[in-house]
Order: structure tokens, then C-alpha cells, then sequence
């Protein structure tokens, strides 16, 4: 049921297997099966199973009742009820299709499903779509997902009714909402092939038609409208950023700093139109709204980080030293993300040309050092502080520290000074230079 039918009939791959029938919970695991069965969730009645190391989910059909606010876990869940019951609670007709086990026959419960299926048409598996979107807020979520990943249509009354409910998605709780942005951000992963537009575009485009976006995000409001200069770019802020996004490499930290890496823009904006330290702005609000939407401190801050970091040499002229530099200050790992998010933020402008030759040269600067062996932090030093101490007999407290921190820098562009006696010697002459200072 579920996913698992729609896809095979439309002939994309399989996320997970989910089984639905009418056998309760403590039946199923009674059976004599060839493999493990435990359950995952009492109230819901949905069980793991696993059959020759394939996992699979059992749920008994049942039935859900909601209280008022979306967003919260039904009020009411009722175990045991017929098919026909159980397709109401899901959301979109095409997530309510059943296949017989047996037989293989597909059954449509709600009767819409395999209409809507050959149509290709998302509609709630009611005909009263406020209702399915007042029960749960995160189904304004999905809905943009399954637009993205499936490159189906929305009916028009369930656009109009998201748009209508968007306020719903902050009644929904944070750790549901990073779970399913995580799904939208990465939508094309297993989906590439579905339609023309890239199926995050598609996502994003439906999430900012019926304002989910920017109930979500509302920093984005001001960038509707917010020309950029037409010599680097053919969008508007917003357009931009939606397309940066699309354009950024399917890992969940990229997309997310390319969703956030002109937010600060309208805020930045002056009375010449420039837009000087939006970098800055939109890490902060990068920093403020993560967190707010259930994801982790460390995803949070590397986004961050990039959004802070995206303007870097942008221009390119940068000496190749302050490059090295660079790069060891802020590890491989960011600063390859960094050649990425300029690679995107310059397709995502819509024009083909642009400083796409930074990140070629961060790549290549990023290569070469580590193929030099550079020291990238202390611990790669030849040196200790207590080598400092014992050897140069310099005192403990934070100038050995700082000469540690110095003699790193040295090496991003000489890294053959990393031996022990290179650096011992190099770090005489800096004590002496530091202690007649004082
Ligand atoms: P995918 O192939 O991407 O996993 P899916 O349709 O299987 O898509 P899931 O999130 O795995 O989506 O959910 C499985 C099924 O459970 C859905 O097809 C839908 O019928 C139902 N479902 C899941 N979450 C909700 C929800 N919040 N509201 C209504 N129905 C839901
Ligand atoms: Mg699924």
C-alpha cells in the first residue's frame, strides 16, 4: 500500500515496502514467519518485520481522529477497521492504493486513486480537502513533495486550500518538520526523471505559491520582489535562491545553505540597491530559524558557516597563499562545500557564465595541499606545546598556544617546515620577537 503500489505503477523505484491489513498486531506476530517481527509502535499498531534480511512495516488498517490544531498526533486512533477506513486517514488518493498480496490485485478504496494515478493529479482521498489538511499541517509539507518527486499537477481546490491553511505548518512539531524538509530538499534523489523541472524547483515553487515557504521562512517575503543587477543575475532574489537550491549537489547541509545564502538580502538592501553584509545577516538567520524548524546544532552551523563563508573571493583575486590559508583554517570538508555552493549560487543566477572559475581553483588549491601532506590543525604539527616548553623553554599559558597557531599558518604554504627541528627552529626566533614586544 501506500508509496510502495504508486510507485510500482508508475514504474519508480521503491522507498520502503509497507504492508497494511486487517491482521491486529499480536495475530501477525503469532505467525510462524522465517524471519524477525517486533513492534515499533503500540498505539498506531505498526510493526518491523524482517523476511531475508528485507525490511518491511506491518499497520493494521486503522482509523484517526483529530482534534483541532493540525500538527498534533491523532487524538483518537483506532485499530482494526476495514480498508475503506483505513484509506480516509491517509492523505493524497495515490497513497491510498492497495495491492492483494495473493492475488496482486490493486485495490482503490477511495475510488479516486487510480483515476488520479492516470490523470496525474494529486487530490486528498476525501472530496473536502480543508479537512485533510486541518487534520495534520504537515501535509502542506508532503503535498509539495510528492509535487516535486512525482512531477504530477495539484487539483486546484487543494492548491487554494493549502494556501488557505498555510499557517497550519507552526502548529507542526519542529522534529516532523526537519524530517520532511530533509525529504523535499532531497526529492530528486531517487527521482530524477519524473518532468522537466528539477524536482526540488518543483517542490520549492509549490511551497512558496501557497506561502509555506515563507510562513517557514518569513525573511523570504521581502525577496518576492527584490530585483538583483541584471549583469549577474535574470532573477529576482527569491527566483534565485529557489534555483540556487536546485542547482546545489543532493547533500542536505548544500541545499540548506543554498536556501539560505541570500536571505539576508533583503535586509541588507540600501538606498544604491547593494546589498553589502547579507552574507553575515542570513547566517544569523540561518542561526535563528534551524533550530526552530527541528534541526541539529551541527546542521545548523555548518549551513551557517557556508551561508557566512559564500562570498568568499568571489571575484578571484585572491593570492593563491590567502587560499591556502583559507582552506586551512576552515578544513577540506567546508571548503569543497564552499566550491559547491558557488558553483550553484552562479548556475542558479540563470546565466551561463559567472565565477564558476573560484571554484575550480578552491578544488584545485584544496587538492594540491593535500596531496603536500599540509598540517590542517594542531595535532598534524611535527610539535607540541610541550615540545615548545621542554626544547625553547617557553612558559606554559597562551603563547604557546599562539605560537602553535603561527606555526600552522607557516605551513598552509610550506609544508616541508613541518619536521620537528624546522619548527623548533622557527619558533625561536618568533618567541624572541614576541618577548622584546613585551
Ligand atoms: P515515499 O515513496 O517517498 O516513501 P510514501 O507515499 O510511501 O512515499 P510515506 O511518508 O512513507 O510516503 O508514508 C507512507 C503512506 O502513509 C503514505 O503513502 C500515506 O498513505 C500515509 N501517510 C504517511 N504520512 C501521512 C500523513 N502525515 N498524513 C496522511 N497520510 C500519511
Ligand atoms: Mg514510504
Amino acid at each position: 500500500m501506500g508509496g510502495g503500489v504508486r510507485n510500482a505503477l508508475l514504474g519508480l523505484p521503491a522507498t520502503d515496502l509497507d504492508i497494511a491489513s486487517a491482521a491486529l498486531p499480536g495475530e501477525v506476530l503469532a505467525l510462524p514467519l522465517p524471519g524477525t517481527a517486533k513492534e515499533i509502535n503500540r498505539r498506531l499498531g505498526t510493526l518491523e518485520i524482517t523476511l531475508d534480511g528485507v525490511r518491511m512495516e506491518h499497520t493494521t488498517f486503522r482509523r484517526e481522529s483529530y482534534g483541532p490544531g493540525g500538527g498534533h498526533a491523532p487524538e483518537r486512533v483506532e485499530i482494526g477497521v476495514s480498508m475503506e477506513e483505513d484509506a480516509r486517514r491517509r492523505d493524497f488518493s495515490v497513497n491510498a492504493l492497495y495491492m492483494d498480496v495473493l492475488s496482486g490485485e490493486i485495490l482503490d478504496p477511495t475510488g479516486r486513486g487510480l483515476a488520479d494515478l492516470q490523470a496525474r493529479v494529486l487530490r486528498t482521498t476525501t472530496p473536502d480537502p480543508a479537512e485533510i489538511l486541518r487534520d495534520d499541517g504537515l501535509r502542506l509539507l508532503r503535498l509539495a513533495r510528492f509535487y516535486g518527486q512525482l512531477g504530477f499537477r495539484v487539483d486546484a481546490a487543494l492548491v487554494r486550500e493549502a494556501r488557505r491553511q498555510k499557517g497550519l505548518i507552526r502548529d507542526v512539531s519542529r522534529e516532523r518538520i526537519a524530517g520532511e524538509m530533509e525529504k523535499i530538499l532531497l526529492c530528486d534523489v531517487k527521482y530524477d526523471k519524473v518532468s522537466r523541472v528539477h524536482p526540488v524547483l518543483r517542490a520549492l515553487e509549490l511551497l512558496h505559491g501557497t506561502g509555506v515557504l515563507e510562513e517557514l521562512l518569513p525573511e523570504l517575503r521581502a525577496a518576492e520582489g527584490l530585483p538583483q543587477k541584471k549583469k549577474y543575475h535574470k532573477y529576482t532574489v527569491l527566483q534565485h535562491i529557489l534555483h540556487t537550491v536546485a542547482c546545489a549537489p543532493p547533500e542536505l547541509v548544500l541545499r540548506l545553505a543554498a536556501l539560505f545564502h541570500d536571505v539576508g538580502k533583503p535586509e541588507a538592501v540600501d538606498r544604491n540597491g547593494r546589498m553589502l553584509g547579507h552574507d553575515r545577516i542570513g547566517a544569523r538567520i540561518a542561526r535563528e530559524r534551524l533550530p526552530e524548524w527541528g534541526f541539529s546544532r551541527e546542521i545548523t552551523e555548518d549551513v551557517a558557516v557556508l551561508v557566512e563563508l559564500h562570498m568568499y573571493d568571489l571575484a578571484g583575486e585572491a593570492r593563491e597563499s590567502r587560499l591556502r590559508r583559507k582552506c586551512q583554517e576552515v578544513g577540506y570538508r567546508r571548503f569543497l562545500q564552499l566550491a559547491a555552493l558557488r558553483e550553484a549560487d552562479v548556475w542558479g543566477s540563470g546565466w551561463e557564465t559567472g565565477p564558476v572559475a573560484t571554484a575550480e581553483r578552491f578544488r584545485r588549491v584544496a587538492a594540491q595541499m593535500q596531496a603536500e601532506g599540509v598540517p590542517m590543525s594542531l595535532r598534524d604539527l611535527a610539535v607540541s606545546g610541550r615540545d615548545l616548553m621542554e626544547e625553547l623553554g617557553i612558559p606554559p599559558g597562551p603563547e604557546v598556544g599562539r605560537i602553535l597557531r603561527q606555526l600552522l599558518v607557516l605551513c598552509a604554504n610550506k609544508p616541508s617546515q613541518n619536521t620537528r627541528e624546522r619548527l623548533l627552529h622557527a619558533a625561536s626566533p618568533r618567541r624572541g620577537a614576541m618577548s622584546e614586544k613585551q
